[in-house]
């Protein structure tokens, strides 16, 4: 359990946007606006923030989520990383839709180099609900930030009173509040009230001890993602093919499976230098090599328990570093 040290620490707050400063078009309207709100209305909401650290903010998008691209990934990790760099900064707070928080999370978790704490926060409902979850979340989240025992342990996401491991985390239902699920190695931790209880840290490899940078990019590889389903022809990994992606990842059925037609086409794609990363539609497990599908032989690599959009992730990263296959499949058991 945890109060904040002395001196306060200095938090950085870095907006992407999303349903935590969303708000409701009419007073009792249906449907919602992401982004409506700055960050600084979102710090303003929350005033008990300022008993846990010293804030300072930055907006560096007002999106939903849905729309978080290549480009802003690299910009809002060019600014965490500036931000961490600062000797007064303790850790950075991030407030980002819930849709593709997981692949953000997981992204910078590749690339910030740092043990400061990074947490990602977004909320359910947008700030103007009934009951809205923002608040609490932002709230928790800043306290994880400040707290020095968060350090080392990756880029964290906090919602629901929970601490989930950027690698861990993922979405798992479309309109709960509890939505955040890490299935397979657990929790990194709670924080109730901004009382954190923190757990076993990260099992595999992040930050301050990954190899990969995007300091110098300005744009990312193209990965594009194919999900597999019970008929599945060619026709969608011959057109990623054509669209000139350079990875594709399958999200198969069971352990990674496609069917023969939609193999042959993956196989082929390997063939030419495409990089073919196999990885479940099952949302949870690992996906093994050379059990029913002959990865040696087509060169696949498999996902080891990435699910597929963070397996895009890692793939776009590694295909900045290689195009070997034995390279690449070593990635995925260490990150
Ligand atoms: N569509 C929203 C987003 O990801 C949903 C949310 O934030 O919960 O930005």
């Amino acid at each position: 359990m945890a109060g904040t040290s002395s001196p306060v620490p200095q938090v950085h707050v870095l907006a992407t946007g999303g349903t935590i400063a969303g708000a409701q078009i009419q007073d009792r309207a249906r449907g919602y606006k992401a982004a409506a709100f700055s960050v600084d209305a979102l710090i303003a909401a929350v005033p008990q923030v300022a008993e846990l650290a010293r804030i300072d903010v930055e907006q560096v998008a007002a999106i939903g989520s849905q729309d978080m691209d290549d480009e802003t990934w690299l910009k809002l990790a060019a600014r965490t990383q500036a931000a961490l760099d600062r000797a007064e900064i303790d850790g950075a707070v991030i407030t980002h839709g819930t849709d593709t928080m997981e692949e953000t999370a997981f992204f910078l978790n590749l690339v910030v180099r740092s043990e400061k704490p990074v947490v990602l926060v977004g909320a359910m409902r947008p700030a103007t609900a009934i009951s809205a979850d923002g608040p609490m979340n932002l709230y928790n989240a800043v306290a994880v930030a400040a707290y020095p025992e968060a350090r080392g342990r990756g880029v964290l996401v906090v919602a629901n009173d929970e601490i989930h491991f950027a690698r861990e985390v993922a979405k798992t239902n479309t309109t709960q509040v509890g939505t955040f699920r890490s299935t397979h190695r657990g929790l990194a931790g709670l924080v109730n009230g901004g009382r954190l209880h923190l757990y076993a840290p990260a099992v595999r490899r992040h930050t301050y001890r990954s190899e990969f940078s995007v300091e110098n990019l300005t744009r990312m590889p193209r990965v594009d993602i194919v999900y597999a389903h019970a008929g599945m022809g060619r026709g969608l990994i011959d057109a990623a093919v054509e669209g000139g992606a350079e990875g594709i990842v399958i999200a198969g059925v069971g352990d990674g499976n496609i069917a023969a037609p939609a193999q042959r086409a993956a196989a082929d794609a390997a063939r030419q230098g495409i990089v073919v990363v196999r990885s479940s539609r099952t949302g949870g497990g690992v996906v093994e090599r050379n059990i029913e599908v002959d990865d040696d032989r087509l060169g696949f690599v498999t996902a080891d328990e990435l699910n597929p959009q963070k397996a895009r992730v890692l793939l776009m990263l590694g295909l900045t570093r290689t195009r070997d296959v034995a390279a690449l499949q070593e990635l995925f058991y260490t990150y």
